[in-house]
């Protein structure tokens, strides 16, 4: 999903780190010194291991923590010089397990921001019904329950939508998923970047999952223990290019796997022709040798994920599998070879960034 060049960029940023260094008391250094421009409509990724000074970060955006040297502009301003609660109806925030209010309904909870902002009762109702359409819930069924009444994942949908009630510029996220089931965490993921992509929110994603940043992130930020930033790039660059040891270290298992995730198909990766190969049935389906619970819910198509695509040949019993171009017709085939080739592609296209 986190392609380069996808976002809507401004030129100036939109979050500016300058030599943002926060240390404790004690001398722990949770981040040190540093600088990172966050572009308008841009999903940046800040990744790495537990304690590292991710949260930390996140937080001086929006002055939960102060840093001790350096500054952090929004759009702009220092906001060292900004009214803390302003400062934060500007930017939505989204943490783990949500913090909900419990005894407020879903309705309330979305409308906290827009109520705060003086808007009047139906234009909140509208926006409420509004995005909680947009995060998948249905109004009519969801508005006057109370969190309890919800899953977990449906809690973290209330909370994005909770967020993005004011139409934010920024969206500031902590492991928002983290307390959600792998499979609904992936339904998740997948709804979020369509989301954001669509409103165009700035966002700053805190996860310690790297398949999470790299299936996000227009840009990723690595950081190690002691607030280093070690490599701030897009993900097939990151995958294919770790910048050091430690980058290596942390997103170096599965690479190939976590590569197939974010690279996508495209006309010049496959066999040529509408018709199916000669001697080959057409495929995915039921054929002998088949694997049918592998098989995607949708058809192959040009920009399908690699991953997605790997699943159809394993379905298909490795026979060629039938591509559709944008008008639905049948484009060329995939094979075995042609998968391989779309993969030096993705990583080959590393080296001209
Ligand atoms: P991450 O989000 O990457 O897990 P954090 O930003 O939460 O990391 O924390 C970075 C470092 O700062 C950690 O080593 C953490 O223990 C330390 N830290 C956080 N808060 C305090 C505090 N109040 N006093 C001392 N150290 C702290």
């Amino acid at each position: 999903m986190g392609h380069p060049g996808q976002a809507q960029r401004s030129a100036d940023p939109v979050i500016r780190y300058e030599q943002a260094r926060k240390e404790y008391p004690d001398g722990t250094v949770a981040v040190a010194d540093l600088d990172l421009d966050v572009h308008g409509g841009e999903l940046m990724v800040l990744v790495g291991p537990s304690g590292c000074g991710k949260s930390t970060t996140l937080r001086m955006a929006n002055r939960l923590v102060e840093p001790t040297s350096g500054r952090v502009l929004v759009e702009g301003r220092d906001i060292a010089d900004e009214e803390p609660v302003a400062l934060r109806r500007r930017m939505g925030y989204v943490i783990q397990d949500v913090g909900l209010f419990p005894h407020r309904t879903v309705g309330q909870n979305v409308g906290t921001v827009p109520a705060l902002l003086g808007w009047d009762r139906e234009r909140t109702r509208r926006r409420t019904a509004e995005l909680l359409e947009l995060v998948g819930l249905d109004p009519a069924v969801v508005t006057r329950r109370y969190p309890h009444q919800l899953s977990g994942g449906e809690r973290q949908r209330v909370g994005v939508a909770r967020a993005l009630a004011a139409d934010p510029p920024v969206l500031l996220m902590d492991e928002p998923f983290g307390a959600v089931d792998p499979a609904g965490r992936r339904r998740l993921q997948e709804e979020f970047w369509r989301i954001q992509r669509e409103l165009g929110t700035t966002v700053m994603f805190v996860t310690h999952d790297v398949d999470e940043a790299v299936r996000l992130g227009d840009r990723i930020a690595v950081f190690s223990r002691g607030g280093h930033l070690e490599q701030l790039s897009d993900a097939v660059e990151l995958l294919a290019r770790p910048a050091n040891a430690t980058v290596a270290d942390l997103v170096g298992r599965g690479r190939a796997v976590r590569l197939l995730a974010i690279g996508e198909l495209e006309a010049v990766d496959l066999l040529p022709g509408a018709g199916a190969p000669a001697g080959a049935p057409a495929a995915p389906g039921g054929a002998g040798g088949a694997v049918p619970e592998l098989a995607p819910a949708e058809p192959l198509r040009l920009g399908s994920r690699l991953d997605d695509a790997l699943a159809a040949l394993a379905a298909s019993g490795g026979r060629p599998v039938p591509v559709t171009g944008p008008d639905r017709a049948v484009v060329g085939h995939l094979t075995a070879d042609a998968l391989l080739a779309a993969l030096r592609r993705t990583t080959a296209s590393a080296d001209v960034l």
